[in-house]
């Protein structure tokens, strides 16, 4: 029997030669240096910050050099399955701005030619014709292993303590196997998968330079890898090797777990005859905790899934803002220095990129955004803020924005629009949510936190007394000190500084009293302003209110 005649036992259905999709998907029509970059997301679950960091890298240096960015689903293991992930992969990448040009569910196509179908499920036949190939030039082989024979070598391997365990050499059994003995039990219906003959030497290694880690030197392969499962569908490794060269891909950007199956797809780039795109490998994602860093894992940190950004109402600027800050060491400067400029115009660069544990930092995210927010036009936070409320606090939308124009003063105060400076006071929509709160009569449940001053009941009474909401600020002002004189505090804060035995306290205390008591809160924008916006009787009672509780 010759390999021709094997192949075409093998794979009777296949009728194209490698040359057909050669022809097919030929080399993109794009400019110079413009590179082609892919997210490769598995259905498995849902994209996470991980991803994100990796695509945001794909798409900026896809993008930056007038190339295409596209998005193929890696669906290969159909039992890992989960419904929606693909809707919830797409819409991540479409409300963090990161845009692809081609790929699955959207009718999207960068230039002439339609380098899909995207679903990896949907190539069977692509891959096939590869294989076939390599089954012609002696390259690939059938193999009848049970699950339970593979588990026997790999315990026979530990016994003897071989230094690499799998399926090669003289323990892979059925790369010996003569043609017609593999052909007679393919006829009797024995099930098998394919696996690479590998060309590969043991002790082998060679030196390989990747885009984000530098160089490396990493074993040959040597496994006789399988490359299309028993039911006809890839492994990742082949699939990563047909797709990425027939679609294209100039520089594979992926996550650095992949690093050590380099060695497999170099070597299936060489006996495919394919070209070897530039591999850049992401460095982990850590955080810090207890003075140690760690991985970010899916178990224990909410902060690593993307519904995570979303359901708090990060804007998503802020989040784009914070990736390229730990995505390129250079961005932060670049930032600041160039305020108001579009960060597209940023040079993205993959040898800026971290070599390791990439720390990601909440707090750092959170002076991020709450720059970005304080920067924005009070329009665009009120309706950032207002949509986010419908989606994940719709039963509070009548209490919050029942009344626009209040709503539109309470920004502007919180924004300190129209100010010298700008005010810092937003960082995401749940914390407006709660910062906002003692706005609102219908859901004001101070806690009061009352320092220890003296006379605070009769204090807040006088003021009470004096309060004409028509005061302009200054002549509310003067009616506090005039109630800091009567109670022994002192109105003028230099008298205070010099003699500050000589006082109860001073003006600045009693503010505080009657902040506490109209908001519930210690630290709070301009009071004049938030009594203003509360009006006068919603004042009133919470003054009230406040002496009931202090009586108490
Ligand atoms: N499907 C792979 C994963 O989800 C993608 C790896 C790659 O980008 O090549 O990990």
């Amino acid at each position: 029997m010759t390999n021709e005649e094997f192949a075409e036992l093998l794979f009777p259905d296949i009728k194209h030669t490698p040359d057909y999709y050669e022809e097919k998907y030929p080399q993109r029509d794009l400019p110079d240096k413009a590179e082609v970059t892919r997210i490769g997301p598995s259905p498995t679950g849902f994209i996470h910050l991980g991803n994100l960091y990796s695509a945001m890298a794909g798409e900026r240096l896809a993008h930056r050099s007038g190339g295409v960015f596209y998005l193929r689903i890696e669906d290969t293991d159909n039992k890992r399955k989960v419904e929606g992930a693909v809707e919830s992969v797409i819409s991540s990448l479409d409300y963090f701005n990161i845009q692809f040009d081609e790929g699955a569910e959207v009718d999207r196509q960068a230039g002439k030619v339609n380098y899909g179908p995207f679903y990896q499920r949907q190539r069977a036949e692509i891959y096939q014709t590869y294989v076939k190939d390599l089954v012609k030039r002696g390259l690939a082989y059938p193999c009848f292993c049970s699950e339970e024979e593979l588990n026997a070598i790999r315990n026979e391997q530990s016994e003897e303590k071989v230094n690499d365990i799998g399926y090669y050499g003289k323990y892979a059994k059925c790369r010996n196997l003569s043609m017609e003995e593999a052909a007679e039990r393919i006829k009797n219906g024995e099930p098998y998968s394919m696996r690479l003959r590998s060309q590969g030497i043991p002790g082998n290694t060679f030196k390989f330079k990747d885009e984000i880690m530098g160089e490396v030197s990493l074993p040959e392969n040597i496994m006789d890898v399988v490359i299309l499962k028993s039911d006809g569908i890839p492994t990742y490794h082949f699939a990563h090797a047909v797709d990425d060269h027939l679609m294209r891909t100039t520089t594979v950007i992926r996550g650095c777990e992949w690093l050590p199956s380099v060695p497999i797809h170099v070597e299936l780039f060489n006996v495919l005859g394919f070209r070897r795109p530039k591999y850049a490998h992401t460095a982990q994602l850590m955080k810090i905790e207890d003075g140690k860093k760690r991985k970010l894992s899916k178990r224990k940190d909410p902060e690593l899934s993307l519904g995570y950004y979303r359901e708090l109402g990060y804007h998503p600027e802020a989040v784009r803002v914070y990736l390229l800050t730990i995505l390129n060491s250079n961005f932060e400067e670049w930032y600041q220095k160039n305020p108001g400029v579009p960060i597209e115009e940023f040079k993205f660069s993959l040898n800026k990129m971290g070599v390791s544990g990439i720390l990601f930092d909440l707090q750092k995210l959170d002076d991020i955004s709450s720059n970005i927010i304080s920067a924005k036009d009070r329009e665009e936070v009120y309706e950032y803020f207002l949509k986010w409320m419908k989606q994940y606090k719709p039963e509070s939308v009548p209490v919050y924005f029942g009344d626009p124009d209040k709503m539109g003063r309470i920004m502007d105060l919180c924004m300190g629009v129209g100010q010298k400076r700008r005010r810092k006071d937003f960082i995401n929509c749940s914390q407006m949510f709660d910062f906002l709160s003692y706005f609102f009569d219908d859901i004001f449940t101070p806690e009061y936190e009352f320092g220890k001053y003296e006379n605070m009941t009769e204090i807040i009474a006088e003021f009470k007394n004096t309060y004409d909401p028509n005061d302009d600020n200054q002549t509310w002002f003067n009616k506090l000190k005039a109630v800091a004189d009567k109670f022994g505090y002192a109105s003028d804060m230099k008298a205070y500084k010099a003699e500050p035995d000589k006082y109860k306290g001073n003006v600045s205390h009693i503010a505080e009293i009657i902040r506490v008591a109209v908001t519930g809160r210690k630290n709070t924008p301009d009071l004049w302003t938030i009594m203003q916006i509360l009006g006068n009787d919603s004042c009133m009672k919470r003054l009230d209110k406040a002496s009931e509780f202090l009586g108490r």
